[in-house]
């Protein structure tokens, strides 16, 4: 038996959960919010109850050693020394990582260099990596990809039609994101479905506050929605999916913003927040819908829309598709976006039914038996994927 925790940091956040090993069972798991500003958070959950400290966390060196003392002190472990692996999600592999690594020196130098491909997450993960590196250095560490599990895609459908010496240049190029959680729902996919995955055309739809599409075939993902950022492929919380990249210039000309302007825009005040002009909560964007609100139901549309179209696309990408798996805290909740995304789909075997679409955050099949297209909802577990990796590499 043996302990690993899987850590996913962020600028001001660090999640964290405990493995125990190969059980897979959680022995606790918590987040720590506001690092660095006022009043941080720190919650826990020790003996299934759950614990909530406000402090002063000023940076991840404390909230890591929080963390841990934590740990012995509540009695969840009795040493440190019982930490066998950590595993640290980490935004980007570039085409250097194909596949989790066990964390070396010549790996952050790495990071380093990979960062400038994912600004906004990059640094946090270093610095959460650095951490613990800090304060168990003698614990094996490996980091866990955003992008690994694309790096099958083939050359056709990475590369975005632009000079070909911009990929070689600059890595310009698709590289795809949430890959820890398509990859995942597939492999259930598979033993929900009693074949093998080598067997399998699977669409992962990965359907949160961020949003993307992956097409599976044979256990590999072959094309997906997000691109060269996680800001691109279909409508999200708060982040546009694709658009014009001839409205960017025009944007800047007509408000008068600087190019990193637009892109806040994209990224934070656009998708669902954007259209509705109230929220990018969906929660909150199906009660207004509901009630007649205009705005919120073209929000809805526009969403499950760009879902949709993908489905189709990615179907013909495939010459079909066995099973579409919902995930994340939409797909796995929402029946209405199931429903309007699955919604004349029929002409390629897809027959689901409304009673079982019911189904909340847990794993069901919402297809008729009949139907030849699976339909599959199943609660995503990134952390999961981490403890194993962490399991497999050390
Ligand atoms: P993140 O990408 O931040 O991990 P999540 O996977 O937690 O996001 O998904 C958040 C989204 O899931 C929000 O839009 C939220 O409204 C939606 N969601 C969560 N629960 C439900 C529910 N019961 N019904 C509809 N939408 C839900």
């Amino acid at each position: 038996m043996t302990k690993v925790i899987a850590i996913n940091a962020g600028s001001s956040s660090l999640k964290f959960q405990l493995f125990e090993m190969p059980e897979e069972e959680v022995i606790t798991k918590g987040l720590i919010e506001r690092i660095g500003l006022d009043n941080s958070v720190f919650t826990i959950s020790v003996n299934g109850e759950k614990q909530k400290e406000v402090t002063n966390i000023p940076n991840h060196d404390v909230a890591v050693k929080l963390l841990l003392d934590k740990l012995t002190s509540a009695g969840i472990i009795n040493s440190l020394d019982e930490i066998n692996g950590i595993g640290h999600r980490v935004i980007h592999g570039g085409e250097v990582y194909t596949d989790s690594v066990v964390i070396k020196n010549e790996d952050i130098a790495k990071f380093e260099e990979l960062s400038e491909l994912a600004p906004l997450h990059y640094p946090a993960n270093i610095t959460g990596i650095k951490a613990f590196q800090n304060i168990l250095p003698n614990i094996p560490a490996v980091a866990v990809f955003d992008t690994a599990f694309h790096q099958t895609m083939p050359e056709s459908s990475f590369l975005y039609s632009l000079p070909y010496d911009y990929y070689k240049d600059f890595g310009i190029r698709k590289y795809g994101f949430h890959g820890t959680s398509h990859k995942y729902v597939s492999q259930r996919a598979s033993e929900m479905l009693g074949r093998p995955l080598e067997q399998l055309r699977l669409i992962s739809c990965h359907l949160g506050n961020g949003a993307s599409i992956a097409a599976i075939e044979g256990g590999n993902s072959i094309d997906t929605s997000m691109g060269f950022t996680p800001l691109a492929g279909v409508t999200m919380g708060t982040r546009s999916g694709n658009i014009d990249p001839a409205l960017i210039p025009f944007i800047m000309e007509k408000t008068n913003l600087t190019a990193e302007g637009v892109l806040n825009v994209l990224n934070k005040q656009s998708g669902m927040l954007g259209v509705s002009g109230f929220s990018s909560d969906l929660r909150d964007i199906e009660i207004q819908s509901a009630e007649g609100n205009e705005r919120a139901r073209l929000a809805l549309d526009v969403f499950s829309n760009r879902i949709h179209k993908y489905i189709g696309s990615y179907a013909a990408r495939m010459n079909g598709v066995d099973a579409i798996i919902f995930t994340a805290g939409i797909g796995e909740n929402s029946d209405v976006i199931r429903a309007e995304v699955l919604k004349g789909l029929e002409f390629m075997g897809v027959y689901w039914d409304p009673a079982l679409n019911k189904t909340r955050g847990e794993e069901a099949f919402i297809n008729y038996p009949h139907s030849p297209v699976k339909v599959i909802v199943i609660p995503t577990d990134e952390e999961v994927m981490i403890a194993r990796d962490v399991t497999r590499l050390t």
